[in-house]
């Protein structure tokens, strides 16, 4: 095998297979030598992606469900919205690994080897990769794996962690057409603590019990809090459970570095580049604009380096200003979310999580929570402060 590519894409979860999608779906770029590295070749649903957006994206085909209603609920809001452009959408990540790796396979200048990377480098003006079987170099490494994580402590970071299980009832129980985005009329003895219900048919639906906060609970916990939530709050009895995921993301303040070494030849992408949102660990539809941008900058012979713009720097700040206010407890997430609820538009909200507000929506937002705990948190970003 030859072991000098035009790209290397370090990781084969949702950012370098998205990526790889993106390359094969250019006339260009899909005749590009590529080699895709990754101990694990992924093919089980090992998670579901939900996220909003506006219009159809790349994944689209295999969206397996979208909202267009959504409630939210608190100890004193209760609120149902039709949305007007957002849709909230559905997506297994079975489905994803599968489209990306069946039209991979169409191409003979695609490979795929499964080994462990031990390191990312620049190699003159190149991209080099060290595994425990060899090494190999690129115009350009895109790199997912943890190598270049930030440290992440207690101090700078908050988990966002979560237990989902698919189930599913003999009689129908559900609307369909109508997810539950956050119930917080739990027990927030832990942190910030919510429920999803996602239901996918009237006999089906996805209940995700959700807490950021600095240590993750026994498996136990998060059961007997399922548990109790489908018999008490969704008056649910006979249910089976078809499915189960768990997950951790960081909520962190430490800064992702997008690209590294002199030339900018090692790229970072989805995680490991800072495509996690901070405030809500939301990842999957800031790593598609971003990987859209990296493919069109390379179809144009430009560098896929693409440094944070203003508002990029902007809603960082207020994803850090917010993250702040709940780890210092100054307000907890509930009621942010309630005050928000309450006195602003939800399809604002969205906006404002979706990094796509107006300056109108983020005057609103700003009016809608004490002032107090945000400026005090807003202050330490801008001073550098922990
Ligand atoms: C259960 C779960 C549910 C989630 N749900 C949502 C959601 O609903 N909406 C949303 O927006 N986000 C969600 N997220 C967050 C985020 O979208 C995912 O974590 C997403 O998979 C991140 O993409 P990634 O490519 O950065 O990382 P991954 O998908 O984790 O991919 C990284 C890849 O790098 C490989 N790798 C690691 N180390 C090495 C190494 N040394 N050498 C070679 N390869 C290596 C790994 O094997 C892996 O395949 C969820 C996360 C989890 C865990």
């Amino acid at each position: 095998m030859s072991k000098d590519h035009d790209y290397i894409i370090a990781g084969s979860g949702l950012a370098g297979l998205s990526l790889l999608y993106h390359l094969l779906n250019d006339d260009l770029l899909k005749t590009k030598n590529i080699l895709v590295i990754d101990p694990l070749k992924k093919k089980e649903n090992d998670r579901t992606w939900c996220f909003w957006e506006k219009h159809n994206g790349p994944f689209e085909p295999i969206v397996c469900h979208q909202w267009e209603t959504l409630r939210f609920f608190a100890q004193d809001v209760s609120r149902e919205f039709e949305m007007e452009k957002y849709r909230y959408k559905m997506i297994q990540s079975g489905d994803f690994y599968k489209l990306v790796l069946d039209l991979a396979e169409t191409f003979p200048n695609v490979t795929f080897i499964n080994e462990k990377i031990s390191g990312i480098a620049e190699k003159g003006n190149r991209g080099s990769v060290k595994t425990d079987a060899g090494e190999y170099e690129a115009e350009y490494v895109f790199n997912s794996t943890g190598l270049f994580h930030p440290e992440m402590d207690e101090k700078n970071t908050l988990l966002q962690h979560f237990t989902g299980w698919y189930i599913k009832t003999e009689q129908p129980v559900f609307n369909s057409k109508i997810a539950t985005l956050m119930d917080f009329r739990l027990n927030q003895q832990h942190g910030t603590t919510f429920m999803y219900v996602l239901p996918t048919k009237d006999t089906e639906a996805l209940v995700e019990y959700t807490l950021f906060s600095p240590k993750t609970l026994t498996p136990k916990e998060y059961e007997t809090e399922l548990r109790r939530y489908i018999r008490e709050d969704l008056q649910i009895e006979d249910y089976e459970i078809t499915h189960s995921e768990f997950g951790v993301i960081p909520m962190s303040k430490a800064r992702f570095k997008r690209y590294q070494g002199k030339y900018k030849r090692i790229i970072n992408i989805g995680t490991a580049g800072g495509f996690t949102k901070p405030s809500s660990g939301y990842t999957f539809q800031f790593v598609q604009t971003h990987l859209e941008e990296v493919a069109n900058r390379l179809k144009h012979n430009q560098s896929p380096a693409i440094s944070p713009t203003l508002t990029d720097r902007k809603f960082l700040w207020y994803d850090l200003t917010l993250l702040d206010v709940l780890m210092t407890g100054s307000m907890t997430g509930e009621k942010i979310f309630s005050s928000l609820f309450k006195k602003v538009k939800p399809e604002s909200i969205l906006a404002f999580l979706a990094n796509e507000s107006t300056f109108w929506e983020e005057f609103k937002i700003r009016n809608a929570v004490p002032i107090l705990p945000f400026v005090i948190s807003g202050m330490k970003q801008i001073l550098g402060g922990k």
